[in-house]
C-alpha cells in the first residue's frame, strides 16, 4: 500500500522515461488528468522500438500468456519443426533468461494458466475500452479493423484448443469455434490458401491498427496540450529524493514529484541501480511489412496459431509478425526468421507480392513468465513502473496507464 503522504496531485510533474506505446500513453492520461508531464526518449522519434512496427492487434480476448499448458506437448513437436516458434539461445539469453525460464515452468499448469488468463483478460478487456475513450477523445480512429481469427494447422493443435475454449469463455472470454469448412466464410481471401486449416477460433471484439501511427498521434497531442517531449535524450540515472525524485540526462537533472520508468526491456537497466528487480525478459520478434495486403483492410486479422504469426491488414499493407527468441539484448535481424515469416505468409497468401527488406523489423519485447505487465509503485518512493507488456504493449498500454495513474494519485486502483 502506497503511504498517502507521497501522493501526486494534479498539476504536479510526472517525469516519464521510455517513448513508446506504453510512456506515450502514460503521457495521454496523466496530461488528461492535469499533471504536469515531461517524457524523455532515447531514440531521434517516439516509437523506434518495440512499438515501431508490431502485429498491430488490439487482442481484447485473444491475448493470452504465452506460458501456458499446451506449451509442454508441442516441445517436443517443435524439437522437428523447422518452423518453431521458439528459439533458445542458451549462451546468449543470460541470467534474465535462465530466471525467466525457470519462472515460467509454473505456469505451464492448467490452474495457474486460468489464474494468470483471468487476470491479464480483465486487463485488456478494460484497456480497449479505455482506448475507445481515447478515440473519441482526440476524434481519430486508431486501430480501424474489427475482427481476429485464429487458425490451426493440425487436428492436435484444434482439438486442445477447443477443450480449453469453454474454460476460457467461463472467464468472460469472447471467441466461437470456426470449422474446418467454414473458414472461407470468413476469409474470401483464403480460396487459393496452400495450407488447409483443422479449424479456428473467432475473436469478434478483437481489433487492429498501426501502433506506431497511435503513437505518433498521442505524442502530437501531449505536445499540443502542455505535455513537453524530450526526444534524443536518454536518461542516465533516476536520483530519488524527499518528496521529489530527479532524472540525469546529459543535458542535466530534471525533478518532478514522481517518476515512471516505461522503458520497455531498458526498464531492467534503469530500475536495477534503485534495487528494484524486476522479473523481465528481452525477448526478441520479427516483423515483415509487405506494400499490398491480400486482406481487406477492415479484417478480419489472421492468427497462424501454429506458428504463432500474425497477419494484420493494416491500410494498404500487411505486416506479418512473429517469433519468440531468447538472446539476451541482441535486437539483430536474422535472415532465416525473417525467411520463416514469409514462407508462413506464402501459405496463406501464395500470391504475395515481394516484401522489400528495409521494411523488415525486429524488436525485444518485454517479458514476464505469468504474461501480466509490471504496474504501479515500487519499494523506492517516488518510482513507478509500467512495463512487462510482452506480446500485448498495444493492447494494453491504455488501461496501464490509467491504473498506474491511479497509483501516482494514490488511489487504490481495481
Ligand atoms: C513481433 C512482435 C509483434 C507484436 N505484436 C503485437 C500485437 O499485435 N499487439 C500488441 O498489443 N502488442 C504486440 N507486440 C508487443 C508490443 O509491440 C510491445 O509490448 C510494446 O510495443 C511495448 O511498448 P513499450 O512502450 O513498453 O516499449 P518500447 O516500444 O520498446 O518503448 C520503450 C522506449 O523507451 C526508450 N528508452 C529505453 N531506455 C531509455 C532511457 N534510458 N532513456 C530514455 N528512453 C529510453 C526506448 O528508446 C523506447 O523507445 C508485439 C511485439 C513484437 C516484438
Amino acid at each position: 500500500m502506497q503511504d498517502p503522504s507521497s501522493a501526486t496531485g494534479p498539476g504536479e510533474t510526472v517525469l516519464i522515461v521510455g517513448g513508446g506505446i506504453v510512456g506515450l500513453a502514460q503521457a495521454y492520461v496523466l496530461c488528461r488528468r492535469g499533471h504536469a508531464v515531461r517524457l524523455f526518449e532515447s531514440g531521434s522519434g517516439f516509437a523506434g522500438k518495440a512499438s515501431h512496427a508490431n502485429g498491430g492487434h488490439l487482442s481484447a480476448d485473444s491475448g493470452a500468456p504465452w506460458v501456458s499448458p499446451a506449451v509442454l506437448p508441442e516441445l517436443v513437436h517443435w524439437l522437428f519443426d523447422r518452423h518453431r516458434p521458439l528459439s533458445v539461445k542458451p549462451l546468449a539469453m543470460g541470467l534474465a533468461g535462465w530466471s525467466w525460464l525457470l519462472s515460467a515452468r509454473r505456469h505451464l499448469r492448467l490452474e495457474r494458466y486460468l489464474e494468470s488468463r483471468s487476470r491479464l483478460h480483465a486487463l485488456t478487456e478494460f484497456s480497449v475500452t479505455v482506448w475507445q475513450r481515447i478515440e473519441s477523445e482526440i476524434v481519430s480512429p486508431l486501430a480501424p479493423g474489427q475482427g481476429v481469427l485464429s487458425l490451426y494447422r493440425s487436428p492436435r493443435e484444434w482439438d486442445r484448443a477447443r477443450g480449453l475454449l469453454e474454460r476460457e469463455r467461463s472467464l468472460g472470454i469472447q471467441a466461437e469455434p470456426v470449422a474446418a469448412g467454414e473458414v472461407a466464410s470468413f476469409v474470401p481471401e483464403l480460396a487459393t490458401a496452400k495450407v488447409r486449416p483443422a479449424g479456428g477460433i473467432w475473436y469478434p471484439r478483437d481489433r487492429f491498427g498501426d501502433c506506431r501511427e497511435a503513437a505518433s498521434r498521442l505524442a502530437g497531442w501531449v505536445g499540443s496540450h502542455g505535455g513537453v517531449l524530450h526526444p534524443d535524450t536518454p536518461v542516465l540515472a533516476i536520483e530519488p529524493g524527499d518528496g521529489s525524485v530527479r532524472v540525469r540526462t546529459r543535458d542535466g537533472l530534471w525533478t518532478g514529484r514522481a517518476v515512471v520508468i516505461a522503458a520497455g526491456v531498458d526498464s531492467l537497466r534503469l530500475a536495477r541501480p534503485l534495487g528494484i528487480p524486476l522479473g523481465l525478459c528481452p525477448v526478441k520478434g520479427y516483423t515483415r511489412t509487405y506494400p499490398v495486403s491480400p486482406l481487406a483492410r477492415r479484417g478480419p486479422a489472421l492468427i497462424d496459431h501454429s506458428r504463432k504469426i500474425v497477419l494484420t491488414p493494416l491500410g494498404e499493407i500487411l505486416r506479418v509478425a512473429g517469433m519468440a527468441e531468447f538472446t539476451g539484448f541482441d535486437d539483430r535481424l536474422e535472415p532465416r526468421y525473417l525467411a520463416r515469416l514469409h514462407e508462413t505468409a506464402m501459405d496463406w497468401f501464395p500470391d504475395l507480392a515481394p516484401v522489400p527488406s528495409t521494411l523488415d523489423w525486429a524488436c525485444l519485447r518485454a517479458m514476464t513468465a505469468d504474461g501480466l505487465p509490471l504496474l504501479g509503485s515500487t519499494r523506492v518512493r517516488g518510482v513507478f513502473v509500467n512495463t512487462g507488456h510482452g506480446p500485448l504493449g498495444w493492447t494494453l498500454a491504455a488501461g496501464t496507464a490509467e491504473r498506474v495513474a491511479d497509483a501516482i494519485e494514490g488511489r487504490s486502483s481495481p
